[in-house]
C-alpha cells in the first residue's frame, strides 16, 4: 500500500527499544513511500529528536525502559510545543480494555497490536496524518488575514503578550509600531475598493520585506498595521519606523495595470520593559499615532514625545 503523494513528505518518528521492531516499521513506512523517518530507542532519544524538529506523527511502543509509552505520551501532552503531535501506540501487549483506555487517556489517537498487516499500519498512519494536516490548515486560517497574508489581530495579540513576558523575564525592552495609512478613504472613493485592497496588500508586503525575521507585522485593523520589535528601545524603533515611512512614501503602487497610486503612513511608537499590560501598550501606541495624525501625517511620533507635547 502506497501513501498518497501529498502525505509522503510527512515526518514520522518511530520509538521502540527493539532494533528488529524499529527496522520492520521503518521498512514498512519506506515501502509505502514515506521518506522522512526518524528512529528513537527510549525517551531520551525521543526528546533529543524532538529538539531537531517537529514530527507530524509519532509511532510509540508501550513497553520501553525507564519511562513507558503511556508516561512519554503524558509528557508530550503536557508540553506546549508537542501536545498536538498525534501518537499511535504500537505494542505486543495483550489488547485488554484497560490498556486501550490508558492509551487514549494518556493522549494517544490510536492503538495497534502486533502482529499487524503492513497495510493496516499505513492506513492508520495516513488517516492521522490527514487529520493533523487539516487541523493545522484550520489553525493557520484563524491566525492569518486573508487579504494581506499577515498575522491577524488575534494572533498578534498573543505574540505581543509572549514578548511582554519575555521582556519582563530577561530585563529587556520591546517596541510596538502602530502604522495607519493616511487619507486612505479617498483612495477607495477615487479609485474603487479593489484598488484600495491592492494598495493594502502591497503596503503589507513592503513592511514584511523590510523587517527582520524576529520582528512581526500584522494587520491590526482596516488600514492599520502593528509591528512588534523584540529587544528594541524607543530610539531604535523610531529609526525603523522612519525607514518604513520613507520607503512607503517613495513607493508607487499600481492598480488596474496602468493606474499609479501613492500613499503615506503615520506611525505611533512605544517601547516598554513588559510592566505595562498589552492593552495599555497598544493604547499608548494609539495615542502616539493620533499625535502623528494631528502633527500633519506622514511622520513618526513616540509615546513619550506625544504626552510631552
Ligand atoms: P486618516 O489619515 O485620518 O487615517 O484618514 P483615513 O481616510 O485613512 O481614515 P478613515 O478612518 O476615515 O478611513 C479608513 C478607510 O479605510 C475607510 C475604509 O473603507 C478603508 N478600509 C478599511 N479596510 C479596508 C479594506 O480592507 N479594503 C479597502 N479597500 N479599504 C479599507
Ligand atoms: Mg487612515
Ligand atoms: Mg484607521
Amino acid at each position: 500500500m502506497l501513501a498518497s503523494a501529498e502525505l509522503a513528505d510527512s515526518r514520522i518518528l518511530v520509538v521502540d527499544d527493539k532494533e528488529d521492531n524499529l527496522a520492520m516499521l521503518e521498512t514498512i513506512l519506506r515501502d509505502a513511500g514515506f521518506v522522512h523517518i526518524d528512529l528513537a530507542r527510549n525517551s531520551d532519544e525521543l526528546f533529543a529528536q524532538l529538539g531537531q524538529g517537529r514530527p507530524d506523527l509519532i509511532l510509540l511502543d508501550i513497553q520501553l525502559p525507564k519511562h513507558d509509552g503511556f508516561e512519554i505520551c503524558e509528557q508530550l501532552q503536557a508540553s506546549l510545543d508537542h501536545a498536538e503531535i498525534p501518537v499511535i501506540f504500537i505494542t505486543a501487549m495483550h489488547k485488554d480494555a484497560k490498556s486501550i483506555v490508558r492509551a487514549f487517556a494518556s493522549g494517544g489517537v490510536d492503538f495497534l497490536t502486533r502482529p499487524f498487516l503492513p497495510e493496516e499500519l499505513i492506513a492508520r498512519v495516513q488517516i492521522q496524518l490527514r487529520v493533523e494536516r487539516h487541523w493545522r490548515q484550520l489553525e493557520e486560517l484563524t491566525r492569518i488575514d486573508p487579504l494581506t497574508g499577515l498575522l491577524n489581530r488575534r494572533a498578534m495579540s498573543e505574540q505581543v503578550e509572549t514578548e511582554r513576558r519575555r521582556a519582563l523575564r530577561t530585563s529587556s525592552t520591546y517596541a510596538l509600531l502602530l502604522a495607519d495609512i493616511d487619507h486612505f478613504k479617498p483612495v477607495n472613493d477615487n479609485n474603487g475598493h479593489h484598488c484600495g485592497d491592492a494598495v493594502l496588500s502591497a503596503c503589507a508586503r513592503l513592511l514584511k520585506e523590510r523587517v527582520r525575521r524576529s520582528e512581526q507585522v500584522c494587520r491590526w485593523g482596516g488600514e492599520e498595521f502593528l509591528l512588534l520589535l523584540p529587544d528594541t528601545n524607543a530610539a531604535g524603533a523610531a529609526v525603523l519606523a522612519n525607514a518604513l515611512r520613507s520607503a512607503v512614501e517613495d513607493s508607487t503602487f499600481t492598480c488596474d495595470n496602468d493606474r499609479t497610486l501613492r500613499v503615506t503612513l503615520s506611525f505611533g511608537i512605544m517601547a516598554d520593559s513588559g510592566e505595562c499590560s498589552v492593552e495599555e501598550c497598544i493604547s499608548k501606541a494609539d495615542a502616539a499615532l493620533y499625535a502623528a495624525k494631528h502633527a500633519g501625517r506622514n511622520c513618526c511620533i513616540t509615546h513619550a514625545d506625544a504626552v510631552g507635547r
